[in-house]
């Protein structure tokens, strides 16, 4: 397990609750799609540094939000998860746009439905996942716009045997 995958488990996220998402808006165009090909799609998209770089930016801010360790407006606006911040989603898409307009639509449709892990880290409680939840949806979002795009390395990726 890599340091992205390790930062994303601390806050309860696996790699295979992004697969599921990823499976189900894929579904519907290929039935024969496996949800390990899916795992291996968002493994490939987390392999990008671009992408590491915005989910340790969203998920330290949401650590420091929990410790209260925010200077003021910030911490009061991430505590009330404000529907005007807006930056959680603009963060997100910096994920998303490595795979284009398909990957923009699918990010869209995640962020009004919120499916499977994406409703659970919603749900208000202790933690404070202003970021996250976002983020996860970009993350199926680029995974799903990936196989979309037949992109051949979405499948030989992370095999021992790939270059
Ligand atoms: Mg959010």
């Amino acid at each position: 397990m890599n340091g992205i995958e390790k930062w994303l488990e601390r806050r309860g996220v696996v790699i295979d609750d992004i697969a599921e998402i990823v499976l189900a808006l894929q579904h519907p165009y290929n039935a024969d799609l496996t949800v390990e090909e899916c795992r291996l799609s968002v493994l490939a998209v987390l392999d990008k540094r671009e992408v590491q770089y915005v989910l340790y930016t969203g998920i330290a801010l949401d650590e420091l939000a929990e410790r209260k360790l925010l200077p003021e407006p910030l911490q009061s606006i991430m505590e009330k998860d404000e529907s005007l911040y807006g930056v959680d989603e603009t963060l997100a898409l910096g994920i998303t746009n490595v795979y284009g307009m398909i990957g923009l639509t699918s990010f869209g449709y995640l962020d009004k439905m919120k499916p499977g892990i994406i409703r659970h880290l919603n749900v208000k409680g202790e933690r404070i996942h202003v970021f996250l939840d976002d983020l996860v949806a970009g993350l199926a979002a680029a995974a799903s716009a990936r196989i979309a795009h037949g992109d051949p390395k979405a499948i030989q990726y992370h095999l021992p045997d790939s270059p």
